[in-house]
């Protein structure tokens, strides 16, 4: 399974990444629009929309811990991400973790903006004109 592990800097840092916000889904982790709109129903994951003057697109992945403040992700629990490394978010398993304290940990491979515009290409997702969009 592509991607990296947790290392020991991962275990002193308490999942930092995590804490700030889940990582990005790829829509091959999902077998339809109804797996997606089972596991948005389920609460455990959300769409989330990309919007500044470079992306207007959605992107799949983990809800947040605290929805009200955005962020967490649901699946962080006291030991660790409660998922198994291959069920992990494709965002998740590609950020590199850093080895030193100065460092600054690097998502690697597809970028969170060309996840999103897979998603909206992959049919998975009501049209973009359905969703309300925050503050308009
Ligand atoms: S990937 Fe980086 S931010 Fe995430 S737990 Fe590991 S060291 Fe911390
Ligand atoms: S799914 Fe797991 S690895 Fe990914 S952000 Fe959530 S707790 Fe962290």
């Amino acid at each position: 399974m592509e991607g990296y592990r947790e290392t020991e800097m991962c275990v002193r840092c308490a999942g930092g990444c995590c804490r700030r916000q889940p990582g990005h889904c790829l829509p091959s982790e999902f077998e339809s629009a109804q797996t997606v709109r089972e596991a948005v129903v389920s609460g455990k994951y959300t769409i989330v929309l990309l919007l500044d003057s470079q992306i207007m697109a959605r992107v799949v992945r983990p809800h947040y811990k605290e929805p009200g403040r955005r962020v967490g992700c649901v699946f962080l629990q006291a030991d660790g991400c409660e998922l198994q490394f291959a069920d992990r978010p494709y965002g998740c398993r590609m950020l590199r973790p850093r080895q030193r304290d100065d460092e600054l940990c690097t998502p690697e491979g597809i970028s969170i903006a060309e996840a999103a515009e897979m998603w909206e290409q992959s049919g998975y997702l009501p049209p973009l004109s359905a969703c309300s969009i925050p503050g308009r």
